[in-house]
């Protein structure tokens, strides 16, 4: 519990969201979102609650793409006033059937991050991964360690599972690219499992075909990476081949467009120095994190962005600008200002 939940607190009853929507006025406020589901899981959005969400952002905001947001800054020279972008990451087909027709219904553009290899179905997320093998398995007969991870034996339950999930996805986080894949695979020895070269229906991407047919309805397509590593974990090369490789890939498939860029796990160890010039030299209009703090949307190819999705008082929290005012107060910097951009 951070200030910003005092704050929320303090001035929620008092009408102090339509107070920080005023102060807020010229911060436009990023929205991220990630999965979708008409069942009611931790952290996916559910159709519901989207709809009430979208319905309200149309209501009392003006909703942007990224792109269209950086244009209008572009053409204008500031930012438009109560601006909101929805952002959606990673390209899974829930967007599809679940976001996409609400969009639609309240015509309210939005930003899909793709990653193309992941569109191309050369790969499926890593995360996924580890979240199938965890289904496979009821119990494990005998202690095992993989690296410096020991997994006790007995039953897995779905506490268990959710434990060992973020304990494996942490520790895959903390290694370099390569290695990841190679923790990965030993996962799946230990656990005498075989992963399915196809994707899994559950962790399934969307289509060129539907992705095309998106931009066409007013979703800007942006870029995610080829393979979604974290870029805080790899060469300068290999951030050049994955941010290169994704603009080509997308513009190959979708036409040359203006396009905005999310960092994968987008954390402040997920981001070096030399990532934000590099993403700008590679055509992209600006780029966005996947945290908040208090240097809103300042740096352009660093905007800080608010989880949205699962429930109504982050989203209120988050699209009113009362969570970035606590950041505010509390005068909370992630990363440092100041990184050569813009
Ligand atoms: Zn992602």
């Amino acid at each position: 519990m951070g200030m910003s939940s005092k704050t929320v607190r303090t001035l929620g009853p008092l009408g102090g969201y339509q107070i920080a929507r005023l102060i807020c006025k010229n911060q436009p406020r990023i929205l991220m979102y990630h999965r979708f589901s008409s069942a009611p899981l931790k952290g996916w959005a559910s159709p519901e609650y989207f709809e009430e969400q979208v319905r309200y952002i149309r209501q009392h905001y003006t909703p942007y793409s990224l792109a269209g947001l950086m244009e209008y800054q572009r053409n204008h020279g500031r930012m438009p006033s109560n601006a909101v972008v929805i952002t959606v990451d990673d390209g899974y087909r829930d967007f599809y059937e679940y976001a996409f027709p609400v969009l639609q219904r309240y015509s309210v553009p939005a930003t899909l991050f793709a990653t193309t290899g992941f569109i191309e179905r050369r790969l499926w997320l890593w995360p996924d991964k580890i979240t199938w093998m965890l289904e496979q398995v009821t119990r494990i007969d005998r202690e095992i360690s993989i690296g410096a991870v020991p997994i006790k034996a007995g039953v897995i339950d779905s506490v268990l599972r959710g434990e060992l999930w973020k304990q494996w996805v942490e520790h895959a986080l903390s290694l370099p690219d390569d290695q990841k894949h190679k923790f990965i695979s030993s996962l799946a020895e230990a656990l005498q499992v075989t992963l399915p070269d196809m994707i899994p229906k559950a962790f399934a991407p969307l289509s060129w075909d539907e992705l095309r047919q998106m931009q066409s309805a007013g979703i800007e397509i942006g870029g995610h990476t080829v393979t979604h590593p974290s870029l805080g974990r790899v060469t300068k090369a290999q951030a050049r081949d994955e941010i290169f490789g994704c603009r080509d890939a997308l513009n190959q498939h979708l036409g040359e467009k203006n396009r905005t860029f999310c960092y994968p796990n987008g954390q402040p160890e997920d981001v070096q120095d030399f990532l934000p010039a590099l993403v700008q030299e590679a055509g992209f209009l600006g780029a966005v994190t996947a945290f908040p703090d208090a240097l809103g949307v300042n740096e352009r190819y660093l905007m800080r962005r608010h989880a949205s999705g699962d429930n109504m008082f982050q989203f209120y929290k988050a699209v009113s600008g009362v969570e970035l005012l606590g950041h505010r107060m509390r005068r909370n910097y992630c990363l440092q200002p100041g990184a050569s951009v813009i």
